[in-house]
């Protein structure tokens, strides 16, 4: 017999009904001073028991907060004897009368710390088995000892704050857009493939043996066919379904703000996507954003910060040098830039604090976690001499175009990459939220959101190909059209992001309304026209059924969440979490299946292929 049952015997738990005709009639996180003198009903669960002498404490803990509740065998005997058997995470209900605790046991760390509850009555209302963890702020347990006991973690108080303030931001962003004429309406999570270019996950049809559907990556078609179907004005908070590898800020299934619209521009768009944030920061931590936000265009923000999702609280900028390296005898920047890629600085003036040390340290990290090739630095030093592994590279005209566009100065340390444009904005752009963070080169405010827009419509691949920035469906600003046959690559799109302190809060754009448009996108990402048809013949067929100019965006919203609810995970704002293999460690999924289904679906499962660890 466990404990819990020997206990639960003792309490007198047997009843079905155990609360009788008892009713809670106040949160324990409610009762305050002005309820002296009352009499209460207070349920939840044990969080801690003292016994001192004769009397018998318990925090007693429910998802408002503690109360403490006192047993003393002069008011109620029989409550007090069975109080002794009372254990962490048993549920009870109990009635008393609040009273002021004496001044030396106030706990002025409790919101209810003033005063207490003297019990007359206790119900058991159920025993528990011991608590794998403190039930507290710190769980003092590893992540993945919380997610196998994710019952008992949802019971501490950051996740209980957190799937709150979750609860207070869907709410926000269904009454802003509500308001703002935005009709909810679902769509299917048995659905087709979508573009947003990631693995889909796959669901084996029975009906239609040897078929597929996909679960949504998002719904991008979707919400374009309400578009052209007429709803003018569509929302929905909506499970998108990416088969990624995970990283920190990645999960598998994952949730969406998601909206689109009709007859509008891209100003139309941002205005409701401003009216959504502000509002969500407000309702859910009471911040009012300062308004207008910021904006920058994509060109701006990789030069000025190396990121199309720069935190502008850090004070440090980068500095292109490009120009001053074309025909250089440096070949390390030299080659950089004839095989097109860029030259660029990090200048951090007032830097003694940086030691030889610190920056052999940073060379280390960019080589091993950014695959550099290396970090070429120079510190001017106090008599205005410089000190660099590669200043005696750089002819005397090279040095005074830097030192002029750096505003070098003695104290400045300047960091350099040369490499293509993507690595060396990744490499200078993580020195610089480092750097900033760790010199404390940051400005005070606690939020920095900001609008970056203009994205361009393609990239380059690994593999060199064209491929869509953000997916195949922005359209491209008017003024670029004829870039189309010429140079696709350096065509704008319509595509912005939200961006809130250094995190992407979300994307949309304007679409391509029209099919001849669309058609060429497509091409030029490589679609034969039968693939085209085969792939998208239906949302083709739907721009061709009278389809209204129309644009959208949707919101990370566990994103948001993480950071409204000061999280540092999106594993801590999502109830039941995947792990990085992509695990649910609680219920235990992934998990085999009978034969039986297998059959019936028409499936084998092929052995694992050589190497491989499926
Ligand atoms: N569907 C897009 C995505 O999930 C967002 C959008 O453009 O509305 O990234």
């Amino acid at each position: 017999m466990t404990e819990g049952v020997r206990s639960s015997a003792r309490l007198g738990a047997a009843r079905l009904d155990p609360m009788g005709a008892l009713r809670r009639s106040h949160a324990c996180g409610a009762i305050g001073t002005e309820l002296i003198g009352r009499e209460v009903v207070v349920a939840g669960w044990v969080h801690g028991r003292r016994d001192h002498g004769g009397l018998i404490f318990v925090d007693l803990r429910d998802r408002d907060g503690l109360v403490q509740i006192v047993f003393r065998p002069e008011v109620a005997a029989d409550a007090h004897e069975r109080a002794g058997d009372l254990r962490n995470e048993f549920v009870v209900l109990a009635r008393g009368v609040v009273e002021r605790r004496s001044p030396e046991t106030v706990n002025p760390r409790l919101p209810t710390g003033e005063v207490e509850v003297v019990v007359h009555e206790l119900r058991l209302l159920n025993t528990a088995t011991p608590p794998p963890f403190a039930i507290d702020e710190d769980a003092g347990a590893d992540e993945t000892v919380r997610l196998r006991h994710r019952l008992h973690d949802l019971r501490r108080p950051p996740l209980q704050r957190a799937l709150r303030t979750r609860h207070v931001l869907y709410q926000s962003a269904r009454n802003t857009l509500s308001e703002l004429g935005f009709l909810e309406i679902e769509t299917p999570i048995l659905a087709k493939a979508t573009p947003e270019g990631a693995r889909d996950f796959l669901v084996p049809s029975r009906l239609q043996p040897g078929e597929f559907y996909a679960l949504p990556q998002s719904p991008q078609i979707m919400k374009q066919l309400f578009m052209v179907a007429g709803f003018e004005r569509y929302f929905q908070i909506a499970r998108c379904f990416r088969d990624e590898d995970l990283r920190a800020d990645r999960q598998l299934e994952f949730t969406q703000i998601d909206l689109e619209m009709s007859f509008v521009g891209v100003e139309e768009v941002l205005a409701v996507l401003e009216e959504l944030v502000w509002r969500a920061w407000r309702d859910t931590v009471g911040v009012e954003l300062p308004r207008p936000f910021p904006r920058l265009s994509y060109e701006e923000a990789m030069a000025r910060y190396g990121s199309d999702k720069p935190d502008v609280r850090v004070l440090l900028e980068l500095v292109e040098l490009t120009g001053v390296f074309r025909g250089t005898s440096f070949r390390a920047f030299g080659a950089a830039v004839e095989k097109g890629g860029v030259v660029k600085c990090l200048p951090v003036h007032d830097a003694d604090a940086l030691t030889r040390g610190e920056i052999d340290r940073l060379e280390s990290f960019v080589k091993k976690e950014l695959g550099a090739k290396g970090l070429a630095w120079v510190r001017v030093t106090a008599d205005g001499s410089w000190q660099s592994p590669i200043a005696k590279f750089l002819s005397d005209a090279e040095r005074a175009a830097i030192a002029e566009r750096t505003q070098a100065r003695p104290g400045s340390v300047l960091f350099f990459a040369a490499d293509e444009f993507a690595k060396a904005n990744a490499i200078l752009g993580r020195l610089r939220t480092d750097l900033g963070r760790q010199l404390g080169r940051v400005d005070e405010r606690a939020w920095a959101p900001l609008f970056v827009l203009n994205f361009p419509v393609f990239e380059r691949g690994d593999d060199g190909k064209l491929t869509f920035m953000h997916m195949p469906f922005v359209a491209p600003v008017e003024e670029d059209l004829h870039l189309f046959d010429s140079a696709p690559e350096r065509m704008h799109g319509t595509h912005y992001d939200v961006v809130m302190n250094g995190l992407e809060l979300g994307s949309g754009s304007l679409r391509n309304h029209r099919s001849d448009v669309q058609r060429r996108i497509f091409e030029i990402l490589g679609y034969s026209k039968a693939e085209m048809e085969e792939r998208f013949g239906f949302m083709l067929n739907a721009l061709e059924a009278g389809a209204p100019p129309h644009g959208g965006f949707a919101f990370g919203l566990d994103r948001m969440a993480m950071l409204l609810a000061g999280a540092e995970s999106l594993r801590d704002v999502i109830a039941f979490p995947k792990t990085q293999r992509g695990q649910d460690l609680l219920m235990g999924s992934p998990s085999a299946v009978e034969d039986q289904q297998l059959q019936d679906l028409r499936l084998r499962i092929a052995p694992a292929p050589k190497g491989g660890d499926a």
